[in-house]
């Protein structure tokens, strides 16, 4: 597989200053792919102070017209690579290939970049106030707000949908007008340091602007986060990361952009209807082995309900095929890593302990002799206090809750540290709606209904996160604002 094992810094592909390099592995066969550069701390220091340079001494913060036509000479030749970066996506994430025709690749491929290009001639840059003598002395001035861009950010991403998360990133980002670097995570540095070579060679983006190092020591990141040249970080990863990249920052108050985990519910409301394929559809939590931060992992169903859900999504788990993520028609591929396997396991482990039922799967598939695979698997009797329904797993479990009303589902639902995401199944949409209203959740689906988009933000409430991804929340976030008043005429 042809793939770019160079860092992009200071708009030159480079190796790491000691010309180390680390494996990159296939989750699926265990195979090494290949390798990539081994940044250090020195070379993150480069890759921040190039950035400070392009931001302090060019004008690429104020040229909208070269940052529109930057990020859509990128989206233009990573549209023709398509097929490469979709094949690379698989290998080193295991992801399963039905999911890049959807949300891993073709979606944000689409929109990821150009919306927030279409945005920067769109974008509320200015607005007025009304003129005011504020300290009643006959002198009133004509007031403005302006945003402008933070500056250099930092950017962490994580390996589970790591092309969308840095086109979600990349976009915004460059679009307000601001410089980053990027540390993606060690499992998938291909598709970064690919979008880096085409960067370098394909497009206008001027050296300095965007830098990317890659590293097998996850502290090459915390430069990022302590280094005073460094205005804001935005990351996107699991929540104990989020809390140290947090501490970190304090140091400099930095403001912090933080894209964390998730435990969300997939609800279904007490109604007299037929809820085979609401209850169903759950089963999808398996996709990518269950490898997403909005999964809604835990199945709340009316008591009244219970028996017969628990059989319908039985029988929609055990359809799920699993293997090989190449091949069309399966669903789930397998965890990142060898450590992510053995986790899950841990946790189902302790699903067990706790005295949880395990209804299926709960082990290493027999049929998959190579990879880190784990079965699709279904908890019923789990009490909302147990280990596997308050900590995010990121695999392929799904545990199911009984509940006696909508007011028990609300507390139940919103009896978590986290509060990313969730999905909720009702016969009266004004009920759902209402009782929408009341789970603390960033986004939510209704009936099926999908929210996702580049003009939708994204993101958490509670310890999920800190602010906002796509829509204009997420291109006002990286912004400054600068009130400014003159004498009026
Ligand atoms: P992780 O927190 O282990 O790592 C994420 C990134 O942080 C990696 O690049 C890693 O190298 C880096 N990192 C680790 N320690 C660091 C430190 N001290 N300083 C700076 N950087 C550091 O997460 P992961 O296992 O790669 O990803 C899975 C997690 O990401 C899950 O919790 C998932 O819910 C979350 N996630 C959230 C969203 C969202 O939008 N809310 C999206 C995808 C994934």
């Amino acid at each position: 597989m042809a793939h770019e094992s160079r860092m992009l810094i200071d708009g030159k592909l480079v190796d790491s200053e000691t010309g180390r390099t680390f494996d990159n592995i296939n989750p699926a066969t265990e195979e090494v792919l290949g390798s990539t550069a081994d940044g250090t701390r020195a070379d993150m220091e480069r890759a921040v102070a190039a950035a400070r340079h392009a931001f302090d001494n060019t004008d690429w913060s104020r040229n909208g017209e070269l940052r529109a036509t930057g990020l859509r000479q990128l989206q233009a030749a990573l549209e023709a690579e398509r097929e490469e970066v979709r094949a690379e996506l698989i290998a080193e994430a295991g992801c399963p290939l039905l999911s890049t025709y959807g949300p891993q690749l073709d979606v944000p491929l689409k929109e990821a970049l150009t919306w927030p290009a279409d945005m920067i001639g769109q974008f509320p840059w200015k607005r007025s106030l009304p003129d005011k003598d504020a300290f009643g002395i006959g002198a009133p001035a004509r007031r403005e707000v302006w945003k402008e861009p933070v500056g250099v950010v930092g950017v962490i991403t994580p390996w589970n949908f790591p092309v969308e998360i840095i086109l979600n990133k990349i976009g915004p980002i460059l679009a307000m007008g601001n410089t980053m670097v990027l540390k993606p995570a060690p499992d998938t540095p291909w598709n970064a340091t690919r979008i880096g070579r085409i960067i370098a060679e394909q497009t206008d983006i001027p050296p300095g602007v965007i830098n990317i190092v890659t590293s097998s020591d996850h502290l090459v990141g915390e430069v990022l986060s302590t280094s005073p040249l460094v205005d804001m970080v935005a990351f996107t990863g699991s929540t104990a990361t989020g809390r140290r990249i947090m501490t970190a920052a304090a140091q400099t108050i930095k403001p912090t952009f933080l894209e964390l985990g998730g435990k969300s519910v997939y609800l279904i409301l007490e109604d007299d209807g037929d809820i085979s394929a609401a209850v169903g559809g759950s089963a999808f939590i398996s996709m990518h082995a269950g490898q997403g931060c909005a999964m809604p992992t835990r199945l709340l169903v009316p008591h009244s309900r219970y028996a017969e859900a628990v059989e319908i999504v039985k029988v929609a788990m055990e359809r799920n095929r699993y293997g090989d993520p190449t091949d069309p028609s399966v669903l789930q591929g397998p965890q990142v890593s060898r450590r992510q396997q053995e986790r899950v396991l841990g946790y189902i482990q302790k699903g067990k302990d706790e005295g949880a039922r395990l209804v299926t799967g709960g082990g290493i598939p027999k049929d998959t002799p190579r990879g880190f695979f784990v079965e699709p698997t279904i908890f019923a009797d789990v009490d909302n206090s147990m280990t596997i329904a308050q900590e995010e797993i990121f695999g392929p479990v799904l545990s199911v809750i009984g509940f006696a009303d909508d007011d028990e589902a609300v507390r139940i639902a919103n009896d978590s540290i986290y509060g990313l995401s969730g999905v909720l199944f009702a016969n009266d949409l004004e009920r759902a709606k209402a009782v929408a209203g009341r789970i603390r959740t960033g986004t939510l689906g209704i009936n099926g209904g999908l929210w996702y988009g580049a003009d939708a933000p994204f993101g958490g409430y509670k310890q999920s996160g800190v602010g906002r991804q796509c829509g204009l929340e997420g291109l006002e976030i990286f912004t400054e604002t600068k009130t400014v008043g003159w004498p009026a005429p």
